[in-house]
């Protein structure tokens, strides 16, 4: 009532040194926190009394207040009587508001009961526990340190508070990977375990196909061998032991080269060293000596296997004797021999008759002077065919000899020009020659050549008449040549056009021979140390051409 009677700036006055007041016990509270003061004056009923802090302890104070932890002490009814700042921050309160609180309020409801357990615990014996407290925004995992402490007034609990937030996350975040390491590990367990299936019918399939390959590469008739990409034979099939008389343990990775027939040794060397420097297939004839010493003709083919980078993996040989078939070719090589031998003696002279009558022209009607021209064209292409036949077969016995000396290449391929003219006056042909141009050769062997190359120039062009026939000196060659603009020749066509027998298949322009002109000019020019090449396309015409060396 006293109060109603004060005026309003009474009040305001009073209300003011009341703040002032307030402000000076918190500074001092603060100080007493802090430990910059162990003792204080303030004023009492009685006048100023002095108060010095009984437990005072600077260090001790600050050590409290600096902690990490949180520090609370409690009376026996569970209100905190004292705390530091650490602890006011974890549950989000300000320090004043805290003290004077019971401890229980930050303990969430489900756990009051473990709480008053600990608690009452905690006052007989020192201990420890974990707990959850509830903060203004969130709960913390704490670790509860618990001491009784005799003070003067009586005895109160400790607790140190640890925030275990960081350990707990730490430890959640372990748990989480440990989790996804086992599901990884259980994860490639079985992978693992696919894998292992996997490789195991792999092994499986590898050694069925393997067993496969053993069986078929040992029942073959040839011979069989795979070799390492650098030539090293890896393997030999039981064909080749039970051919060579070699022992399966004791054979050596050259063995093979010691029972080719020493005449066949420098070309399937050749070969062999340049399949494995271009990785071409390799195809070779040559003799393998038997057990029993005997040499039999084999056709060798080795095949290279890539892998998908197009790399060598190994090749594939076989070796098929072809000794019986040899032995048929000769035989029959020896029969065209014989037989070419025997029909050209009675050519030549049913020729020289039909010459004789020929020359009677003054007697005989102009119906058989014209046959007899014709049965001579006729006589003078089988005499040609004859010849030819002969020297294939002296050619296969290695007999095709003749002598050489120095010629005149101009005037050869002018009579040749000439003779050109004469027998085919349905194409036109152009030639200059270069003059002086010698070489060594055999006149009738080169004029056989020229004369064949001219007549597959006439054959194959029926449609385009012109054929034009050089001879130029470059360097120290002669180079000779005849094109002509006929139907020309295939990329594949060119290849085999120098083989024996070797005729194109085109029925459209089929036209009389053998397939044996080519080879044979191939041989003569070999032995006179030329090479005859072609250019050509198909349907462009082709130019067949050979180099000889200048005698000088
Ligand atoms: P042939 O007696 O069959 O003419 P050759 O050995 O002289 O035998 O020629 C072999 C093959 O080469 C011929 O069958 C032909 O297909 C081809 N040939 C030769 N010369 C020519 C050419 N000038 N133009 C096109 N093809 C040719």
């Amino acid at each position: 009532m006293e109060h109603a009677r004060l005026t309003y700036d009474e009040l305001l006055s009073e209300n003011n040194e009341l703040r002032l007041q307030l402000e000076e016990a918190n500074d001092a509270f603060q100080a007493i926190r802090t430990g910059q003061v162990d003792a204080l004056v303030m004023q009492g009923e009685n006048g100023h009394q002095l108060y010095t802090l009984k437990t005072a302890d600077q260090t001790y104070r600050m050590f409290i207040e600096k902690m990490n932890e949180g520090a609370v002490t409690l009376n026996h009814a569970g209100l905190i009587l004292y705390c530091n700042s650490r602890f006011a921050e974890m549950v989000g309160l300000p320090l004043e508001k805290v003290i004077g609180l019971s401890f229980g309020t930050f303990i969430p409801c489900e756990l009051h009961d473990k709480f008053n357990s600990l608690i009452k615990n905690a006052w007989q014996n020192e201990c420890k526990q974990e707990i959850e407290l509830s903060s203004k925004n969130n709960m913390i995992t704490c670790l509860l340190s618990c001491n009784t402490l005799e003070l003067d007034d009586g005895v109160a609990l400790s607790i140190i508070l640890t925030d275990l937030t960081v350990q707990k996350n730490a430890e959640r975040e372990l748990k989480i990977r440990n989790e996804q390491l086992a599901e990884a590990q259980s994860i490639t367990e079985k992978l693992n375990d696919e894998l292992e299936d996997t490789v195991k019918s792999r092994t499986a399939d590898l050694l069925i196909s393997r067993e496969h390959f053993k069986l078929l590469a040992n029942n073959i008739p040839q011979m069989t061998w795979t070799n390492l990409p650098d030539g090293k034979v890896d393997f030999y099939n039981q064909r080749w032991f039970e051919y060579t008389g070699f022992k399966p343990n004791k054979n050596t990775d050259s063995d093979w080269q010691t029972i080719i027939h020493p005449d066949d040794r420098p070309l399937s060397m050749e070969k062999y060293k340049s399949a494995l420097q271009t990785g071409e297939v390799l195809e070779v004839e040559n003799r393998y000596k038997r057990h029993d010493g005997v040499y039999r003709w084999h056709l060798n083919r080795a095949i290279p296997l890539r892998d998908e980078a197009g790399e060598i993996i190994f090749w594939v040989g076989t070796a098929t004797d072809i000794e019986d078939q040899k032995k048929e070719l000769e035989k029959k090589d020896e029969f065209i021999g014989i037989a070419s031998h025997e029909l050209k003696t009675p050519l030549t002279s049913v020729k020289g008759y039909l010459q004789i009558i020929g020359h009677k022209k003054e007697i005989l009607p102009d119906a058989v002077k014209q046959y007899i021209d014709k049965a001579i064209t006729s006589l003078n292409k089988l005499q040609w065919l004859v010849n030819d036949l002969l020297d294939v077969s002296k050619i296969q016995a290695g007999r095709l000899e003749y002598s050489l000396h120095k010629i005149d290449l101009t005037e050869l391929v002018s009579l040749c020009t000439e003779n050109a003219r004469h027998i085919y006056p349905s194409h036109v042909f152009e030639s200059q020659p270069e003059t002086g141009l010698f070489i060594t050769g055999n006149e009738e062997r080169l004029e056989q050549v020229l004369m064949n190359l001219i007549s597959n120039a006439v054959k194959y062009s029926p449609a385009n008449k012109n054929i034009i026939i050089k001879a130029n000196k470059r360097r120290n060659k002669v180079r000779v040549s005849v094109t002509d603009f006929g139907i020309g020749l295939s990329e594949e066509q060119k290849e085999r056009i120098f083989e024996r027998f070797y005729r194109v298949e085109d029925k459209k322009y089929m036209s009389s021979g053998l397939g044996m002109g080519l080879y044979i000019s191939q041989v003569i020019l070999a032995n006179n140390g030329g090479k005859i090449r072609v250019d050509s396309k198909p349907g462009k015409g082709a130019t067949f051409y050979f180099d000889l060396p200048v005698c000088k």
